[in-house]
């Protein structure tokens, strides 16, 4: 079973991803906690490319690549993997990320993004995409380190990426779950298990 975690920075993915692979381990599952981009050896390299200040002026495209680089490794040596044995995988961040950031974000063609996304996963798709959704406003608010090269880009910037994710949501409702992340860390908890318990056993 896999499941996405996806939103914008600043929404608590990766905390809201450890709570629940807790409570999914508590029901007995294995359960493997992952994200994009830098999972893997080679992952690490390229999100450092990619987060790093001094790659200021990384073609949109070159970027899009490098996140679809990431993700393909990923996916072969991580996440099917996973899968195959019956892990309950949990992605923080995922092909929706690519949509929104460099498919909204960055005005490249949102089609194309998830072309290119679908070529480098061979077309797996998560049974859940949870989508924290929070303002760029209350997002910035959160950070408590200095800002990567994606959280300085402009609040406009940030409104296209949550406007990318939400009209993804809005395509497929039936594997997607909106939760306003702007709530108590508990209160967004609760709402991602209670649609969970009715998916997973
Ligand atoms: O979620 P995490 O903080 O690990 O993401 C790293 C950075 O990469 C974030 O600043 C996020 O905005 C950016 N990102 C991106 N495009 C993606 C995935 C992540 O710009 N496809």
């Amino acid at each position: 079973f896999f499941i996405a975690v996806e939103g914008g920075d600043g929404a608590g993915k990766s905390t809201q991803a450890e709570v629940l692979a807790e409570w999914i381990r508590n029901k007995g599952h294995e359960v493997v906690v992952t994200r994009e981009p830098g999972a893997t050896p080679i992952g690490k390299r390229l999100r450092s490319i990619l987060l790093d200040v001094s790659s200021a002026g990384l073609s949109d495209r070159a970027e899009a690549l490098l996140y679809a680089a990431d993700r393909a490794e990923h996916i072969d040596s991580v996440v099917r993997p996973a899968l195959e044995r019956g892990a309950v995988v949990i992605s923080d961040r995922y092909i929706d990320s690519s949509v929104a950031y460099q498919g909204a974000g960055r005005e490249l063609s949102p089609t194309e993004i998830a072309r290119i996304s679908r070529w480098a996963t061979d077309g797996l798709v998560p049974h859940l995409t949870v989508l924290l959704d929070i303002s760029p406003e209350t997002a910035r608010e959160r950070f408590t380190e200095a800002p990567d090269r994606l959280e300085s880009e402009s609040t406009a910037f940030h409104q296209r990426v949550r406007s990318g994710f939400l009209t993804l949501a809005a395509a497929d409702p039936a594997r997607y779950l909106i939760v306003d992340a702007g709530q108590e860390t508990e209160a967004v908890t609760t709402v991602v298990r209670h649609r969970l318990d009715q998916l997973l056993p």
